[in-house]
């Protein structure tokens, strides 16, 4: 049995104009029904971008529809002249239920550094947007076997100013950069062992009960040929999916995992 509910959560990236975005999130929904699985336990989730989250909000609102949705990105700022940023407000007035935050593609190409990604997770909770907070590291590290005390750093330095009360809604999404949109995917046991140490890590920052509420997540080349076995290891709780995601099949195929 699961002690937190798994959350299954789809990365689009800058993939799906609003029109393609409503067609594949009805399209999910569709075939998440008519499978009649019990697909309950999980909650789903869906990250389009920012000018699709309308569109799917209006869907959702109509439809009733069992998948809720975030953003892949906010401002640290609330408002005010720093044109081409999204607020967290808004993100939260158009009934996004979370917003990642530090995905390795805006470390990466938009300089986004822990001490940015602290500003946002705090601008997140500030809006009541439930934070998907996204660490991982690179091959070069992974090679060199530092990959879980880089990690543990990167989470340390990005919670910087994040309370206990807000730490127990946290999710966390591990993504050894390596494995993301290349085919690599970490092992059950890879996921695991971080998982794991993140876990460990909440426990000494805010207490064995936050540690225990927050979720996390593991990311990188997960399909539903993998996701079950991934899933089922202790400390992870669900998977952010990038890729696999576009696809409305296998999203719904990840969904059904197996335990
Ligand atoms: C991601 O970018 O969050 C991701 C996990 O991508 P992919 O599944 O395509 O590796």
């Amino acid at each position: 049995a699961y002690v937190r509910q798994p959350l299954i959560a789809g990365n689009w990236k800058m993939n799906m104009d609003h029109v393609q975005g409503i067609t594949l999130v009805q399209k999910l929904a569709w075939t998440l029904k008519d499978a009649q699985h019990d697909y309950d336990r999980a909650e789903v989730a869906v990250f389009p971008p920012f000018t699709d989250i309308r569109g799917v909000q209006t869907l959702t609102l109509g439809d009733k529809l069992d998948v809720v949705y975030g953003a892949q990105d906010l401002s640290a700022q609330d408002s005010g002249a720093y044109t081409g940023e999204i607020s967290g407000q808004f993100l939260n007035k158009l009934g996004c239920s979370y917003v990642l935050v530090g995905h390795s593609e805006r470390r990466e190409y938009h300089n986004e550094t822990n001490a940015v990604v602290a500003a946002k997770l705090t601008a997140a909770y500030r809006h009541e947007v439930t934070p998907v907070l996204c660490v991982g590291e690179g091959l070069e590290v992974r090679q060199a076997s530092e990959h879980v005390a880089y990690t543990l750093t990167q989470l340390a330095e990005s919670l910087e100013g994040i309370t206990a009360e807000q730490a127990a809604t946290l999710v966390v999404a591990y993504e050894p950069v390596w494995a993301i949109g290349t085919g690599e995917v970490a092992g059950p046991a890879d996921a695991q062992e971080m998982c794991s140490a993140i876990r460990g890590a909440l426990t000494e920052r805010f207490g064995e009960e936050v540690a225990q509420k927050a979720r996390l997540l593991y990311g990188g080349s997960v399909k539903a040929a993998n996701a079950a076995a991934i899933m089922r290891e202790r400390d992870v709780d669900g998977v952010l999916v990038g890729g696999a995601s576009l696809d409305a099949e296998e999203f719904a195929n990840i969904v059904r995992f197996e335990h």
